[in-house]
């Protein structure tokens, strides 16, 4: 089976596996104990915060370690809700975590930034309302989980930063694929080890140190996060954004995995007539191409089972979260009728997904066409 669904997750690095093995072996203590086999899990829980803190550029002591982006995303907004009187603006083409977490805790007070037909936000749109309304928080994610396409977020940041308004960025999907760096400017900002080759259920939070915990029941995290922290998790995921950065620091790493995505386009918008690509006109994730299927005629089977049945794990658009076909808000924003949305396709590679996986998939997906 060749895999092409890495936006859902990416399988362990060896470098975060060598990470978590030598963790579970060395720090066995509760980082919260008061004895040296605590002290030493603590010590390393800090030794990963200064690293990570480094790659993204921010003071070790604004990293909260979590469970993920959806305890990540439900943090921010609850904390926001605490303070002050206003509204929570979205982009219209967030992760759910982040537009249900706006629901429950801005249940009057929240509203959609629309997008453009590319995918992309609409930035005049903010730039224009920002002024008279002054919500009480903007957040956009840094790359989309369905799409692959790159958000202005540095942009967004500049435009939130003038007018006094607080930030918060989705980088789940853009950190271990690009350059992490500079994402620590955000006020707050989020990611999940398993998109990047680290471990499921753990990830991290940049904030402030007056952040107000989501959970509650323990000082963990300086009070900002009860709970026993995932140490071997923790250093696993930091193993594999070292990892990653390490391979992003080389210049010519993406231009050449653009490359490689570019020709499976060209070949496949070539050889399957009524194919069309998401996000064309868009700067996207090299790993990411997501493509609306033809229209055709006795076409009893989902494109997915067609594909899996070849030998490919592939996703839909929409939520990659229960397997469930739902239609997708974010196809749906960029102006996709139902039909078409129906129809979509995430094909999503990894760091090991090679040429010839490419080429392979290629040939699958014109196979799939063929067979009704
Ligand atoms: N945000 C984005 C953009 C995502 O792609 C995902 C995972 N699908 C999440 C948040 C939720 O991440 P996690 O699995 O760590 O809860």
């Amino acid at each position: 089976m060749l895999y092409f669904d890495h936006n859902a997750t990416h399988p362990l690095s060896a470098a975060a596996r060598v990470a978590w093995l030598d963790a579970v072996e060395r720090f066995v203590g509760n980082p919260s104990s008061p004895h040296r086999v605590g002290a030493r899990a603590e010590a390393a829980l800090m030794g990963a915060r200064e690293r990570l803190a480094a790659v993204v550029g921010c003071d070790p002591g604004e990293i909260v370690w979590t469970s993920g982006a959806t305890e990540g995303s439900n943090a921010v907004l609850h904390h926001s809700a605490t303070f002050t009187e206003g509204e929570a603006w979205i982009s219209a083409i967030e992760h759910p975590s982040v537009r249900a977490a706006a629901r429950r805790y801005f249940p009057k007070g929240h509203r959609e930034i629309p997008v453009t037909r590319a995918g992309v936000l609409d930035l005049d749109w903010l730039a224009d309302m920002i002024g008279d309304r002054h919500p009480r928080l903007v957040t956009v994610m840094a790359a989309n989980n369905e799409t692959g396409v790159l958000q202005p977020w540095r942009a967004v940041m500049a435009l939130c930063r003038e007018r006094g308004v607080p930030f918060f960025c989705d980088a789940t999907q853009w950190i271990g694929k690009l350059s992490a760096r500079g994402l620590g400017e955000c006020d707050y900002m989020i990611g999940s080890a398993h998109k990047f080759g680290g471990p499921q259920g753990v990830g991290f939070i940049k904030c402030p140190r007056h952040f107000q915990p989501l959970l509650v029941g323990g000082s963990q995290e300086d009070g900002r996060r009860a709970g026993t922290e995932n140490v071997a998790g923790v250093l696993a995921m930091v193993a594999a954004l070292e990892e990653r950065e390490a391979l992003l620091s080389d210049g010519d790493e993406i231009p050449a995995r653009l490359a490689v995505r570019e020709e499976f386009v060209a070949k496949l918008t070539r050889q399957v007539p009524g194919l069309g690509i998401i996000g064309a006109d868009a700067e996207r994730l090299w790993n990411t191409v997501t493509v609306v299927m033809p229209e055709l005629p006795d076409c009893r089977q989902r494109w997915v089972v067609k594909l899996d049945k070849l030998g490919f794990a592939v996703s839909t658009g929409s939520a990659c979260a229960s397997g469930k076909e739902e239609p997708s808000h974010v196809l749906d924003a960029m102006g996709l009728s139902a039909a078409e949305a129906s129809r979509v396709l995430r094909c999503s590679g990894g760091w090991n997904t090679r040429p010839p996986d490419w080429e392979a998939l290629l040939g699958g997906l014109i196979q799939a066409v063929g067979t009704r």
